[in-house]
């Protein structure tokens, strides 16, 4: 497995797999790598001839320095973890790599970035959008694989990629859960041991709003569900529930008809954690 620190050594790299007439999927992090990462990569490799991940923990998507400061990072069990995958090229640049001095061209959802969690997070998603449109030009990938975990995310990503008629597919991958359900996230480290066993009523609360979407239920009743069943964890602060058209993240109503994203965040012991689930019919 190749590491590239810089721009230069990424496009020679590149351009071998491209003389060699090889595909590419490259899969973007943020490092501190867990199974949900590594399941990204498999599914690139399933798909591709070459696999290109990044490690990059972009400062422009952090609102609060602390939360930056704080946030996880083992280069080298991150290596370790990727040496064990199909994954051949890792591009792990420097700050000033990817934000060269004096620069200033950013890219952003003007809606689905301001929404959601976007209000809670004003600029996340704006810094999210331009780190990753320029990690695509950088790499230049025919495919790059995102976790419906994250799913404005995913949604700010596609949209960014049609708008812009970026040449490449977006997969997005179901979230990868710990035996209880949680979903993994580089932030679950911090998290407490009692905390780490409340937590697990994000994923009871979304398979609860699951089943009851299967029986015709209303928007107004799964956020009761779902309220209900968090408000009754102790340890949990609930943020956010947001029930949302899958696609545009348009807000519903009424009975569950469309393929519909539930999404919520909850706060434990100063941990922010997010989980999803699509639920209604395909
Ligand atoms: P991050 O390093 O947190 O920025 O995440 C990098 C990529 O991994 C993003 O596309 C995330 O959505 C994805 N990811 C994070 N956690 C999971 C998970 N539990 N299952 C699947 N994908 C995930």
């Amino acid at each position: 497995m190749q590491i590239c620190r810089t721009v230069a050594e990424v496009r020679a790299t590149l351009a071998g797999y491209r003389e060699a007439g090889e595909t590419v999927g490259l899969v973007t992090t943020m490092g501190a790598l867990h199974e949900g990462h590594l399941t990204l990569m498999r599914n690139a490799a399933r798909d591709h001839d070459r696999v290109v991940a990044t490690i990059f923990v972009n400062p422009t998507q952090f609102g609060q320095k602390a939360d930056l400061a704080h946030y996880p990072s083992d280069d080298g069990r991150d290596i370790d973890l990727l040496s064990g995958e199909k994954v051949d090229m890792v591009f792990m640049p420097e700050v000033s790599v990817i934000y060269p001095e004096g620069d200033e061209t950013i890219v952003e959802t003007t809606r689905m970035a301001n929404m959601l969690h976007g209000l809670v997070r004003p600029g996340h998603f704006r810094g999210v959008a331009t780190v990753v449109a320029r990690l695509f030009n950088i790499v230049g990938p025919d495919a790059a694989y995102f976790g419906e975990k994250d799913y404005q995310q995913l949604q700010v990503i596609k949209r960014m990629v049609q708008d812009l008629h970026m040449p490449l597919k977006i997969h997005g991958v179901p979230t990868v859960r710990e035996a209880d359900g949680l979903a993994m996230s580089s932030r679950n480290v911090r998290l407490s041991a009692e905390d780490r066993a409340a937590a697990v009523c994000l994923s009871k609360a979304l398979s609860a709003a699951d089943k009851l979407a299967r029986t015709g239920a209303t928007v107004m009743a799964l956020d009761g569900e779902v309220r209900g069943i968090i408000n009754s964890e102790p340890r949990a602060t609930l943020r956010a529930i947001d029930i949302v058209a899958a696609e545009t993240l348009a807000p519903l109503e009424g009975r569950i008809a469309q393929p519909t994203a539930i999404m919520v965040s909850a706060d434990f012991g100063g941990v922010l954690l997010i989980d999803q689930a699509v639920v209604g019919p395909a």
